[in-house]
């Protein structure tokens, strides 16, 4: 038996608690890990209270990322003692997720934990870290260098903002984050922003192009801000588009496109393929001191994983959260 987050059907709606489940009742799985640690993600938050269609099958597990110790593989790829983490492939959606004590999951989905972190640490980048270096290698492969210009990182002070934020200066880029929190000016300079700019300014629809002042950009709000922000990128640069903290729209013209060669790059972390995600762990890895992140980890028992939940809905909480669940 072990203690797991439950999200079950019910006539009116959804109900969720923390309940004892049975090792059988875990879902088919080639291998089976011991839960050590996850996070709480905008994701959880919507499946646990309910406010967004986020569980695809009942009654659910949430949790779509979690760090731990293999239990028992039926795959050559892992053996009993392997440190392992998981986010995405569906888990917490479709397929129980992290948010219990064990978990059993295909091996496929798995990433070996890179030798310079603990389960913890892994946990503190989370999805959020792995997502921003995704957004990173975009930006790489799309041919944006250090020594093309400033590069923009929008929700700066939001999780996968203050990574790629971290990330890029750590890489030599100047790195201008954007953002609605002024009073986080001092916080981002600290992590590497070279220069910190309010967002306000692009909320407002401006001009099909706009003077082209940045070589790339990483945006996580979508919406007007990212159209704002395609409307200045220099001729040739690009940028990734991986949230929609500001919104699903995108009020933009062609004119960035076929006038200045701007790229618009998708991420996807969820789906990403095998080696693309274990290359992003691994670059991770080799630039991030996670130490430099504690100061905005906040960390609740598996017990208060609900409560948390709610409190991340509710705007009561701050940076990353990661939940110690044995
Ligand atoms: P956070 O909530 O930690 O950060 C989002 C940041 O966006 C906030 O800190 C804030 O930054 C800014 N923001 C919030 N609301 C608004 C608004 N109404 N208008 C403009 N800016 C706003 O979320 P994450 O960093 O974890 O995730 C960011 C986005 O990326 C989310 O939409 C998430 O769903 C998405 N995501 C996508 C993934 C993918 O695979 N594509 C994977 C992981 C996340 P500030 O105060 O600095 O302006």
């Amino acid at each position: 038996m072990f203690d797991a987050v439950m999200i079950e059907k019910t006539e009116t709606g959804q109900s969720v608690s923390l309940r004892q489940v049975m090792k059988d009742e875990l879902p088919d799985g080639d291998v089976l890990v011991k839960v050590e640690w996850s996070t709480l993600n905008y994701k959880d938050a919507l499946a646990i209270t309910g406010k967004g269609p986020i569980v695809k099958s009942w009654p659910m597990v949430p949790g779509i990322d979690f760090s731990g110790t293999v239990v028992e593989s039926r795959t050559p790829d892992f053996r009993p003692g392997d440190k392992v983490l998981l986010n995405g492939w569906g888990v917490g959606e479709k397929h129980w997720g992290g948010l219990a004590g064990l978990a059993r999951v295909s091996g496929e989905w798995l990433t070996p934990l890179p030798a310079a972190f603990s389960t913890r640490q892994a946990m503190i980048l989370g999805t959020a870290g792995y997502t921003s270096m995704l957004c990173v290698m975009a930006l790489e492969h799309a041919g944006v260098q250090p020594s093309g210009g400033p590069v923009l990182v929008t929700g700066a002070s939001g999780g996968v903002g203050s990574i790629a934020v971290m990330l890029l200066s750590e890489l030599g880029y100047e790195t201008v984050a954007v953002t609605g929190r002024m009073a986080e000016k001092d916080y981002l300079e600290s992590i590497g922003a070279s220069r910190v700019i309010d967002r306000e300014p692009f909320t407002h629809k401006g001009r099909p192009l706009e003077k082209a002042e940045w070589a790339g950009a990483v945006d996580v709000v979508g919406g007007q801000v990212l159209a704002s922000v395609c409307a200045a990128i220099r001729p040739r640069g690009a940028v990734v588009a991986c949230g929609l903290a500001g919104g699903m729209d995108l009020p933009l013209t062609v004119a960035p496109f076929i006038l200045r060669g701007v790229s618009l790059l998708g991420i996807d972390s969820v789906l990403c393929p095998r080696e693309e995600r274990r290359e992003a762990w691994n670059r991770l890895a080799a630039l991030i001191d996670v130490t430099r992140l504690e100061n905005v980890v906040s960390e609740y028992p598996l017990s208060k994983a609900i409560e948390a939940a709610h409190a991340l809905m509710d705007g009561r909480t701050h940076g990353r959260i990661l939940i110690r669940v044995s």
